[in-house]
């Protein structure tokens, strides 16, 4: 027999408690089961992962398959990438709280937010107009005030605010747009997908040093293609 103090103790709570308990149980799995168990190790990376609301960055009908390590569609043709992907990245470009980070590819939000909880601010740049508007209402609905979000071509970087710490680059260019590398801090970190729509593309880690600029490729990965801009 269950033994409880008060009368309600036994009660079912209400619907959205029980939801949001479910969502932060799947998250948690996630971090285990597709993060660490795949390699991603660094404590903030993995905190950061754990507490973003994944669920919230995608459509209504697929909340159920927010916390799979899988790309997921978020309208226009796009995708909010995978978790493993968005961790990997995040990790390569080794995030400190004072950093200045430029994000080009807003998508869902979503990879804005994780930034935005391991560093001091993030800049983020997205060609679709839609998507730009909705992640822009969904950063702020959710508390991300840490994201400036506007509409643009990511080809051109966010020249008033730079230089940056690191810079992420979550659709692919053919070549490492350079107006990206000219807005890099010495030091930084870039972490950008490189290649083909069609062919072989691979995740190049970048990083500006006084003898020049260090390309490292780290992984074979498919983005959707950075669109050349009409502006
Ligand atoms: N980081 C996103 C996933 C982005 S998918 C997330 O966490 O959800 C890649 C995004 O890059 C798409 O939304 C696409 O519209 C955008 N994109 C493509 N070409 C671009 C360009 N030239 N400038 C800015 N954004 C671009």
């Amino acid at each position: 027999m269950l033994v409880s103090a008060g009368g309600d103790l036994g009660a079912a709570p209400p619907p959205g408690v029980a939801a949001e308990a479910a969502y932060a149980e799947a998250r948690a799995r996630m971090v285990r089961e597709h993060l660490v168990a795949r390699g991603i190790t660094t404590p903030r990376v993995l905190e950061a992962m754990g507490r973003v609301p994944r669920h919230e960055f995608v459509p209504a009908e697929l909340r159920s398959r927010a916390y799979e390590d899988g790309p997921l569609p978020i309208g226009h043709g796009q995708t909010i990438s995978q978790p493993y992907i968005v961790a990997f990245m995040t990790e390569a470009l080794e995030p400190k709280p004072t950093d200045r980070v430029l994000e080009i590819g807003t998508g869902s939000g979503y990879q804005a937010a994780v930034l935005s909880r391991l560093v001091a601010g993030v800049w983020s740049i997205e060609l679709v107009e839609p998507l730009a508007r909705r992640a822009a209402a969904d950063l702020k609905r959710l508390g991300f005030t840490r994201v400036k979000a506007r509409c643009g071509d990511g080809h051109l970087g966010w020249p008033e605010a730079a230089p940056f710490d690191a810079i992420i680059v979550t659709c692919a260019p053919e070549e490492v747009p350079p107006a990206l590398v000219a807005q890099l801090k010495e030091g930084g970190r870039m972490i950008i997908p490189v290649g083909s729509q069609w062919g072989a593309q691979e995740l190049v880690l970048l990083r500006k040093t006084p003898a020049g600029l260090e390309r490292k490729p780290v992984l074979p990965v498919r983005f959707v293609p950075m669109v050349k801009g009409r502006r």
